[in-house]
């Protein structure tokens, strides 16, 4: 089939709530996509930083092909290996108590916001509230939506949850002029992804932390985006020694299959036998992929590559920064970094770089993000920096 065709057959079908790049891919291959007229593209966008791995990991695919043969669902109402392994993992390597795995990054923080409801009510806390940050993401479902701090993502479906306050991120005045006895709970990314990429200061952090212990408030970290090593840490939060009693994974939980987890400590362990559930989460091919997904990690030393690369690619986008007058700012950590732009908008970059064949992703506040599978070494951060530079410079003479 020719582009053209697929994007005709698509628009045709769709819900058209999308407007997506006029590129079909076909496939990939390590740091590279590829389109159906065979044009390469580096990956610094990673599927929306769910990729971890790059694209074509032997042992993560031979795992899953292994495991689609064997059993790939099985329901709730049964025990599997898979799912023993792969939950004992993600305790180990978060440091939390349980784990209740979900199909998408959304239905995780549906499941966190259950917990804090149930939390508020067996606290009685009468009329509770839920606090959350301005520029926020948490997803698209009604909860999600309801705590997410962009008003055109919540107004036309109204009335949602309504009992939320949006503080301001990094600024703990506003939280502590928000929280009172009847907070069921805080919601934040210690990284914020979709806002722009915004990292929290350790001040911060560690206030929001004081303040729901002094008002008996749940923490909830969502690391959809910035956990799993993307920040050179396993999780964000463990970069500033301030631990949630609610924590969201997703994205590049399962590289590339739909999974995401909520996992709790005891105290928030609100949820009992009967109170949740779902009819995929847990199945025995998501689990084989979380499983594979963090023997990988550890075997292959992938935060620490992150780590280490992530203070490569920070250099170098300083250098692009210092080299370009219309990039104003550049923030992040790891491998999730972003520059803002002032003058040009970045999605005439973001078009710009793919015409190019490099992929980044566009995000609020005019910024371009840069979220490269963790497996992107230094001459791939050399080739994206040559393909960002023509980009810019493309858009600058405009
Ligand atoms: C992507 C994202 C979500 C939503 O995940 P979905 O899998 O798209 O539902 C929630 N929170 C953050 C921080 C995200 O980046």
């Amino acid at each position: 089939m020719k582009t053209e065709a697929v994007i005709k057959q698509t628009e045709d079908a769709l819900l058209q709530v999308y407007s997506r790049f006029p590129v079909a891919f076909d496939h990939g291959e390590g740091m590279y996509l590829y389109d159906l007229d065979g044009k390469e593209y580096l990956d610094f966008g990673s599927g929306i930083g769910v990729m971890a791995l790059g694209y074509g990991n032997k042992k993560y695919n031979s795992a899953l092909k292994a495991q689609v043969d064997k059993l790939i669902h099985v329901s709730n109402l049964f025990y599997h290996v898979p799912l023993a392994n792969a939950a004992q993992k993600l305790i180990k390597a978060s440091g939390m108590d349980r784990v209740f795995f979900t199909n998408s990054g959304a239905e995780a923080v549906e499941g966190a916001l259950k917990l804090a409801k149930k939390y508020a009510n067996n606290k009685n806390k009468k009329n509770y509230n839920i606090i959350a940050m301005e520029d926020s993401f948490h997803g698209r479902t009604t909860g999600a939506v309801a705590v997410t701090g962009h008003e055109e993502y919540r107004t036309p479906f109204a009335p949602l949850f309504d009992n939320v306050g949006f503080a301001k991120f990094n600024d703990l005045s506003t939280v502590s002029a928000l929280i009172d006895k009847n907070t069921a709970a805080v919601i934040l990314e210690p990284v914020q992804g979709e806002g722009g990429i915004f990292p929290a200061t350790a001040e911060f952090l560690e206030g929001v932390r004081k303040l729901c212990d002094e008002n008996d408030a749940l923490l909830i970290f969502d690391e959809i985006q910035c956990g799993m090593g993307r920040t050179g840490y396993m999780f964000a939060h463990q970069a500033y020694g301030v631990k949630p009693d609610i924590l969201l994974s997703a994205k590049a939980l399962g590289c590339g299959v739909p999974v995401g987890a909520f996992l709790c400590n005891e105290k928030a362990a609100t949820m009992t036998r009967g109170d949740h559930g779902t009819t995929y989460g847990c199945n025995p091919l998501v689990c084989t992929a979380v499983d594979t997904v963090l023997d990988i990690f550890d075997q292959e030393k992938i935060v620490e590559g992150a780590k280490k690369n992530g203070e490569y690619l920070w250099k170098k986008l300083d250098e692009v920064k210092a080299k370009y007058a219309c990039v104003c700012d550049h923030r992040g950590m790891g491998l999730m970094q972003g520059l803002q732009f002032d003058g040009v908008s970045a999605i005439d970059v973001v078009k710009a770089a793919l015409a190019g064949g490099l992929i980044t992703i566009a995000a609020a506040n005019n910024t371009v993000r840069f979220l490269p599978p963790l497996i992107a070494s230094k001459e791939d951060i050399d080739e994206m920096v040559v393909r960002l530079s023509k980009a810019i410079e493309s858009v600058v003479a405009k």
